[in-house]
């Protein structure tokens, strides 16, 4: 781990290795869309021709997003993830094929974060009323003991073959976490099948970039920091096959008798980060693992994220709170792309 120095006047550039590789630019110009979803905006910028059809291009991407809440929304009542969350114990549910595949990858990060990433969450996310029904005041400690009775990865059973997840038993899966960056991935996939290759997606601010824009420059794009005047130089990123996320509380959070509290919880002890971190940021080749990384590495905490993502060779970067300003972590994956 390093600990980079921000100077308050240089950009610091961050590239992928394979940009040197970037086909020749295409034709077209820059066509750029906006929409809502999961309670937030999504926007895509994607080069093609002046005559694009918009409509079926729009209907593209608002209709794969659509996919991704009618599947794992804790907010929609009739959602695949609520029904289960909902469903009788010892019945099997079988998942369609992107549930499937987003569970598949939030258990893995669960493991190989030992459970600090937990897509079991739901009833200690629903106690400290961050999920759809908020509440005015802290949970009592029997509830919160209930919470955690129900959480735990290892209560999963995914039968892979027939695609089908067991409810052991009062499980509520919550996949707020992860399911945004897959959005982003799964937009993505989309528009590849319309033959547009070039683009960024991004929905909540997690992004992800394809291609190069037709003056054969890649997709730009500024870290986010939790105090852009104070964040000493903005990093730029260039998305050429990469995606981007964020996990932060100083996005969201939770007031109470004048204490803020992080809407990401610790499952290892029921109760809202209290580290320091003010958002984690992951450059990763899919957005998912992105997004889930980014949550696992802000549960972890400054100390034994960096050591983590050192480990794993992850490209991270930790904003810790210190006093009055910020301070900087970053991986040596994440020290790599800086040029
Ligand atoms: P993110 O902004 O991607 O870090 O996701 C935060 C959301 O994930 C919260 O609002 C909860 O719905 C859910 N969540 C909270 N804590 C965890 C956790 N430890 N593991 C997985 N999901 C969590
Ligand atoms: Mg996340």
């Amino acid at each position: 781990m390093s600990l980079a120095q921000a100077s308050a006047t240089a950009r610091r550039v961050l590239l992928p290795a394979t940009l040197d590789r970037a086909p020749p630019p295409l034709g077209g110009r820059v066509h750029g869309f906006t929409g809502r979803t999961m309670g937030t905006t999504w926007s895509v910028r994607l080069v093609a021709g002046v005559r694009l059809a918009r409509e079926p291009v729009f209907r593209a991407i608002q209709g794969a997003l659509d996919e991704v809440v009618a599947q794992m929304s804790t907010w929609e009542p009739g959602s695949t993830l609520s029904r289960f969350n909902r469903a009788e114990a010892g019945t099997w549910h079988p998942l369609p094929a992107e549930f499937h595949e987003v569970l598949a990858c939030a258990r893995a990060v669960a493991e190989r974060s030992d459970g600090a990433f937990d897509p079991t969450a739901g009833a200690l996310v629903d106690a400290w009323g961050f999920g759809p029904a908020p509440r005015g005041e802290l949970p009592r400690a029997a509830r919160l003991a209930q919470a955690r009775a129900r959480a735990g990865w290892r209560r999963l059973d995914l039968d892979p073959a027939r695609r089908a997840l067991l409810q052991p038993g009062r499980l509520a899966l919550d996949l707020s976490a992860i399911a945004k960056g897959f959005g982003v991935d799964l937009v993505a996939r989309r528009l590849h099948a319309l033959g547009l290759e070039s683009h960024l997606v991004e929905v909540g601010g997690e992004l992800r970039g394809s291609g190069v824009k037709p003056d054969g420059r890649p997709w730009w794009v500024q870290l986010e920091h939790p105090d852009a005047e104070a964040g000493g130089a903005p990093v730029l990123l260039a998305l050429h096959g990469l995606s981007v996320a964020t996990s932060g509380d100083y996005r969201r959070w939770f007031e109470h008798a004048g204490t803020r509290y992080s809407h990401t919880i610790d499952p290892r002890d029921g109760l809202p980060i209290r580290h320091g971190l003010a958002a984690v940021t992951v450059i990763h080749a899919g957005c998912m693992q992105a997004d889930a990384w980014s949550t696992a590495l802000n549960v972890l905490g400054p100390v034994d994220g960096t050591a983590l993502a050192g480990r794993l060779g992850l490209a991270a970067r930790f904003v810790v709170r210190r006093g009055a300003g910020f301070e900087e972590r970053t991986s040596v994956a994440f020290d790599q792309f800086l040029k």
